[in-house]
C-alpha cells in the first residue's frame, strides 16, 4: 500500500540545506603544514569547520533528498537501475586492488587476471572474440565502437561516409556517429515498432560503414528479423553496432555476436549493477569479432604466451587509448564480482525475471502500451495528459517515475524498466502509484511533486550552466 504524501509542503521553493561553508569555518595556515614551496601555495586557506556530527547529518540529509535505488523503485526505461548488491563494495574496498597501474606486470598479476577474466566473460556473455575494458561509459564505449569500424574500413581501403540509426534510437548514437565524422542516416520504424526492412535496404550502400541498434529496442521490442537485417547491411559492405543498454533482457538467452553483429558496448553500470548515475563513475567495455580485435585499445590483457601468468599488450593497429590506463578499474572489480557471483544461471535468471516483472507491470496500469509483446521494458502512453507532469506526480506516492517523452514514436511515452531486482509488492506500488497519478486532477498534476526537497528544476539550465562548486554559488 502506498499512501498519498501530497499534504507535506514546502514552506519554500525548496528544501534548503546549507552549505557546510555556512555552518562557520576556519583559517588553516597552510605554509606551517604544507611540504610544497612557498611559491607553490596560497597565503591562507579558508576551511568548512564542521564537527563529526554535524558532517554525518549534513551528508545524510544531502541523500536523503535525492532519488536512489537503496530507497525505492526506479523504472528508468533504458537505464536498468539495478540495485548494486553490496559485497561487491567490498571486493572493490580490498587494498590490494587499488594499486598504482604503473607498477609492472610481474608485480599486478592478480589484478590482470582480473581483466583476462572480466575479458572472457564479457566475450561470452556477447558472443564476441576480443574485449576490451577500457572505455568510462557506455557513450565512451559507442564512440570507441565506432571508430573501431573507421580504422576497419580505412585499413581495407574502403571510404565510406555514412552510420545509419534507427530514429528510435538513444541519443547517443547520434552524437557517437557525427563525432566521429559520419554524416547520420536516421531509419524511420516500421509500423510495429521495429527496423522496417524495405527502409533499411534503402538506407544502406557503398557509403554505410555501419548501423547501430539494440536489441531488444528503446521500446523493449525484440528485433525478430535481426539476421536479415545483419545481411542487409553485410551484403553492403557496413558493420553491426550492437548498442548493449538493452542487454539485460537477454543475459544468458541471446548474444548480439550469435545474431551478426560485429561490435558492441557492454554497460557494466546497467547489466551487471555497478553503482549508476549522478554522472559516474560507469564503464563501457567494448566487444569486436576476431577480424576487428587488431583494433581495440590498448592495453589489453592476454595470457603470458608459454609461461603461467598475464601481459599487458597493444593490439597490432590499435587506435589508441581511449582513457587513462585500464579505465574505471574499481568499477570493473564490482562488474567481475556480480558477474561471477550469479554464474551463467544467475544471469539468464536475472533477464528472465526483468522481462517477467516488465510485463506483470505492464498488465497492472491503466495506461495504454501501444506497442508489443515487449521484453525488459515497456513504453505507456500518458495519451492526454503531460507525461512529465505524470512522473512528477509519482514522485509524490513513493516511486522514482519512468522515462518520459522518449522515445518519439510514442506520444507522451513513459519508458518503465523496474528490472528484476522489484519483488511483486513493490511492482504493485509501483502500478498504484501510475494509475493514481495517471487519474489526478489537473492542478494535482501541474503543481506536483510537493513531497521532494525541490520541484520542478530548470533542467535546461542545470545541463547548460552548471554550477559545480560552493564557490560558483557564493559567487552569485
Ligand atoms: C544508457 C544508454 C546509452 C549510453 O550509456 P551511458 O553509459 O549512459 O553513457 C546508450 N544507449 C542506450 C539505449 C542507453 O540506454
Amino acid at each position: 500500500m502506498i499512501h498519498d504524501q501530497a499534504d507535506y509542503t514546502r514552506e519554500e521553493e525548496s528544501v534548503h540545506e546549507p552549505l557546510l561553508s555556512e555552518k562557520g569555518e576556519e583559517t588553516v595556515d597552510v605554509r606551517e603544514k604544507s611540504p610544497l614551496s612557498d611559491d607553490l601555495i596560497r597565503e591562507e586557506l579558508t576551511l568548512p569547520a564542521p564537527s563529526e556530527p554535524e558532517i554525518a547529518r549534513h551528508y545524510t540529509r544531502l541523500s536523503q533528498m535525492n532519488w536512489a535505488i537503496d530507497s525505492g523503485p526506479y523504472p528508468l526505461g533504458s537505464c536498468t537501475m539495478k540495485y548494486n548488491p553490496k559485497f561487491t563494495e567490498d571486493v572493490a574496498a580490498d587494498p590490494n586492488a587499488a594499486v598504482h597501474p604503473d607498477r609492472p606486470d610481474r608485480a599486478v598479476q592478480g589484478n590482470l587476471e582480473l581483466q583476462y577474466r572480466l575479458q572472457e566473460f564479457l566475450a561470452d556473455v556477447g558472443g564476441m572474440d576480443a574485449v576490451t575494458l577500457q572505455p568510462p561509459a557506455g557513450a565512451a564505449g559507442e564512440f570507441t565502437g565506432i571508430l573501431i569500424a573507421k580504422a576497419y574500413h580505412e585499413h581495407h581501403g574502403n571510404d565510406r561516409s555514412e552510420v545509419v540509426i534507427p530514429a528510435s534510437a538513444h541519443g547517443t548514437n547520434f552524437a557517437t556517429a557525427a563525432t566521429a565524422g559520419y554524416d547520420v542516416v536516421e531509419l524511420p520504424s516500421g509500423e510495429d515498432g521495429r527496423v522496417d526492412l524495405e527502409a533499411l535496404e534503402a538506407a544502406v550502400g557503398d557509403d554505410t560503414a555501419a548501423l547501430m541498434l539494440t536489441n531488444p529496442n528503446t521500446v523493449g521490442l525484440f528485433e525478430r528479423d535481426i539476421t536479415e537485417i545483419a545481411e542487409i547491411v553485410h551484403d553492403a559492405g557496413g558493420l553491426l553496432y550492437y548498442d548493449g543498454a538493452n542487454l539485460n533482457a537477454l543475459l544468458g538467452r541471446g548474444r548480439p555476436g550469435d545474431m551478426g553483429f560485429d561490435v558492441m558496448h557492454y554497460n557494466v553500470h546497467k547489466t551487471f549493477a555497478t553503482p549508476h548515475g549522478g554522472g559516474g563513475p560507469g564503464a563501457g567495455p567494448v566487444g569486436v569479432t576476431e577480424e576487428l580485435a587488431e583494433f581495440l585499445p590498448s592495453p589489453r590483457v592476454r595470457e603470458t604466451n608459454g609461461e603461467k601468468g598475464y601481459e599487458r599488450f597493444e593490439p597490432d593497429e590499435s587506435i589508441g587509448k581511449v582513457h587513462g590506463f585500464e579505465g574505471n578499474w574499481l568499477v570493473l572489480i564490482k562488474t567481475y564480482a556480480y558477474i561471477a557471483r550469479l554464474g551463467d544461471e544467475g544471469l539468464a535468471d536475472a533477464a528472465a525475471k526483468a522481462v517477467l516483472n516488465a510485463n506483470y507491470l505492464a498488465e497492472r496500469i491503466d495506461l495504454e502500451v501501444p506497442y508489443g509483446p515487449f521484453h525488459h521494458e515497456f513504453a505507456a502512453t500518458a495519451g492526454e495528459r503531460d507525461a512529465a507532469d505524470v512522473a512528477k506526480r509519482m514522485l509524490d506516492f513513493g516511486v522514482h517515475p519512468p522515462t518520459t517523452k522518449w522515445p518519439e514514436m510514442v506520444p507522451e511515452a513513459m519508458l518503465t524498466e523496474p528490472t528484476e531486482i522489484e519483488g511483486q509488492s513493490s511492482l504493485d506500488d509501483l502500478a498504484e502509484a501510475f494509475d493514481l497519478a495517471y487519474a489526478d486532477v489537473d492542478e494535482a498534476l501541474e503543481t506536483a511533486p510537493n513531497r521532494t526537497a525541490a520541484a520542478r528544476i530548470d533542467q535546461v539550465g542545470a545541463a547548460r550552466n552548471p554550477r559545480l562548486s560552493w564557490q560558483a554559488l557564493e559567487d552569485e
